[in-house]
Order: C-alpha cells, then sequence, then structure tokens
C-alpha cells in the first residue's frame, strides 16, 4: 500500500521502516501536522498514518476520501482526534494500537511522582550551581499515602501495580472495574470519593465526552488541601484554567504534567528560541511545584518498537483483508 505518513521525526522513520522492511509497503514521510492545509499531500495514497496532534476531523476526512484514501492508521492508543462519525461516513476505516507499552507511560507518571514528592528537578540545578542547602527540598514518604487512580485499563493497571510497590493504599474509579486491580488490593469508589480521599491523583482515562474537563472547578472543591495531581491522559481531561487557579489556592500542591489541553501548537517541536505564545502555558512554568514533560511518556525503545510492528501490521492486514487488526469504533466511546 502507498502509505502517507504525517508528523513524522527521525526516530518515527526509524522504526517504521525497520517494522515496514520487507511488506512491500511505500511509506511517504512528512514532518508537518495532518490538516485542512496539508491533506493535499496524500496524493496517491491509499492510507494515512497519524499521531496524537494530527487533524482527523470531518472536514479532513472528507477530503482524504475524495482523494481515495481508505485507511487511518493511528501510531497511539488515543483516538479522540478523529472524527469517528464521519470516518464511518466517508468508508473509512480507523485503527490503532491498543497497547504498545503500558509500562512505557505508567513509569513516566511515576517518574513526575517522585520527581515533584522529593524536587529532583530543582535538587539537581542546586547542586551544579554549589547550592546544597535542603530547605525547599522536603519531601514525604510515598509509603502509606492514598493514591487515587482513575481510568484502571491497561496503564491504570500498571500504575496500580508500581504504586501498590510503593507502599500506597489504592482506590480507583472506572467505568468499568478491572478484577487484576481488585486482586492488587485497590478498592473501587465512585470519582468523588476519590477525589476527597486521594493524596496523589493520577489520571489514566482515555479522552471522551465523558471525561473531557473531569477535573474542573467543581472536582478542585472536593480534593484535599496540597493534592498531587499527574495527568498522563490527555490534556482536556483537566480544565487548566482551573487547575491554574486551584494551584494559585494551593488546593494543587504538586502538579505534573505530561499532557496538555492545547499542546498541538508547543508538543513535539524545538521552540527554544522563539517565545511562547500560550499565557496559559508560560504562567503554568512560573511554578516551582509543577512540572511538565511535553508528551513524551510512551517515548521508550520498546513502545516505539511495538507502535511501529502494530502500525504496519495493521495496515498490512487491511491490504489482505479489508479489515486492520485493531479498528476502532464509534461504540467505543465512552459517553
Ligand atoms: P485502556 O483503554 O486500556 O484503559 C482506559 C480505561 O479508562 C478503561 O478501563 C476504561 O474503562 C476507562 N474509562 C473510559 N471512560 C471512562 C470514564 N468516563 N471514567 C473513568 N474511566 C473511564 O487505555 P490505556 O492504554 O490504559 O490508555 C489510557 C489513556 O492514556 C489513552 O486513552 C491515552 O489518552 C493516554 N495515553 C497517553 C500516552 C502518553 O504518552 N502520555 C501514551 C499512551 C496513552
Amino acid at each position: 500500500m502507498q502509505i502517507a505518513v504525517f508528523s513524522t521525526k527521525p526516530y518515527d522513520r526509524h522504526f517504521l521502516d525497520a517494522a515496514g522492511a520487507g511488506t512491500g509497503h511505500h511509506l511517504s514521510y512528512f514532518e508537518v501536522r495532518l490538516s485542512l492545509e496539508t491533506c493535499d499531500l496524500v496524493a496517491g495514497a491509499d492510507a494515512v498514518c497519524a499521531f496524537v496532534n494530527d487533524e482527523v476531523s470531518a472536514e479532513v476526512l472528507a477530503r482524504l476520501s475524495a482523494k481515495g484514501v481508505r485507511l487511518v492508521a493511528l501510531r497511539s492508543a488515543g483516538f479522540n482526534n478523529v472524527d469517528l462519525e464521519a470516518a464511518k461516513r466517508f468508508g473509512i476505516t480507523v485503527a490503532r494500537v491498543p497497547s504498545y507499552s503500558p509500562h512505557a507511560v505508567a513509569e513516566h507518571a511515576m517518574a513526575l511522582i517522585l520527581a515533584l514528592n522529593r524536587k529532583t528537578h530543582r535538587a539537581y540545578n542546586r547542586v551544579r550551581e554549589g547550592n546544597f542547602a535542603l530547605e525547599g527540598l522536603l519531601g514525604f514518604d510515598l509509603s502509606g499515602k492514598t493514591a487515587g487512580v482513575v481510568g484502571t485499563g491497561k496503564i491504570g493497571e500498571v500504575m496500580c501495580r508500581i504504586l501498590n510497590g510503593f507502599g500506597c493504599r489504592l482506590i480507583a474509579y472506572d467505568v468499568q472495574p478491572n478484577p487484576d486491580c481488585l486482586a492488587i488490593g485497590a478498592s473501587y469508589v465512585s470519582i468523588d470519593e476519590l477525589l476527597e480521599r486521594s493524596d496523589i491523583i493520577t489520571l489514566h482515562c482515555p479522552l471522551t465526552p465523558a471525561t473531557y474537563h473531569l477535573i474542573d472547578a467543581n472536582a478542585l472543591r472536593r480534593m484535599k488541601h496540597g493534592v498531587m495531581l499527574i495527568n498522563t491522559s490527555r490534556g482536556a481531561v483537566i480544565d487548566t484554567q482551573a487547575v491554574l487557579h486551584g494551584l494559585k489556592e494551593g488546593v494543587i500542591g504538586y502538579l505534573g504534567l505530561d499532557v496538555y489541553e492545547e499542546e498541538g501548537d508547543l508538543f513535539f517541536e524545538d521552540l527554544s528560541s522563539r517565545f511562547i505564545d500560550d499565557d496559559v502555558f508560560a504562567r503554568l512554568l512560573t511554578f516551582p511545584n509543577v512540572l511538565i514533560t511535553g508528551h513524551q511518556a510512551f517515548f521508550t525503545k520498546e513502545a516505539l518498537s511495538n507502535i511501529a510492528e502494530t502500525t504496519i501490521a495493521n495496515i498490512t492486514s487491511f491490504a489482505q483483508t479489508g479489515r486492520a487488526l485493531h479498528e476502532v469504533s464509534t461504540e467505543k466511546i465512552v459517553r
């Protein structure tokens, strides 16, 4: 098949070339994001391969369909950037990589928790400047603290195992409780109870209409003063303005983000020679108790290799049978 691959970096090409070797597929790589402005680049392609910040809206799908594209192969687990109803209307199959390394994301979430708690990011800078004072670096024992895990699918389950290893008390919220998390010792509670009881809240649910701004001003009012909030899910699960207010009030004592509502204009690019034209994001960066990474939780060798192999397998299966291995349907959206 002819495949137009969007939002590619050298590391994507490396792993996709390796996975695609010998399959007969032809991959054309584009650095730009897929959008209405760039979708003409697909000329002649049967499939489009897209990533988390590519725009797979109804308008884009209409153009892709008119150009003969029959498959959108996502290199991600999340599919919130795709208008699935429109894809169905245009007869375009959407496939994703449901599980490539839940460990990669959960381990990164834990790295954010540990760094925020023990202020490793600040200690690193101090020591490099010959400042060995400990004031301001006081942490707390994770052991015995209550960790609330929102979304206990593949990533949330690994997160429960990691937190359990640190001696945390586990509470969880999910629309479909996971028996393996119960076996680890997690108890399922309502979202309100989770917000009220947790010392640490970590988000691992997908972005859907039901989880959009799940953490808003009302949710903040229920939280313990000084709670740690970690989001490696999708930016819009959090209402960033409300969280900013929560930081100023001290309700949020620590904030760890790997995703951001408006990340599409920032993440995955080197903007260090420019200014950040997003005042909310810039304000977040001024807090000493905020740690932000640029959507890198998935970024391990194992994950990139699995993403490339499953993406190519989805494409090969579609070419041979008309069905991708891991299709996404509108029924997958929990409203
Ligand atoms: P998964 O499908 O295995 O698990 C998601 C869980 O969320 C399921 O148990 C589901 O029942 C639950 N859920 C769905 N709707 C819910 C709701 N309204 N309230 C509470 N729980 C709900 O997915 P996963 O592989 O664990 O990934 C979770 C999310 O992590 C993805 O959707 C994606 O947005 C995000 N993610 C981020 C990165 C990153 O690099 N930062 C990488 C991969 C995935």
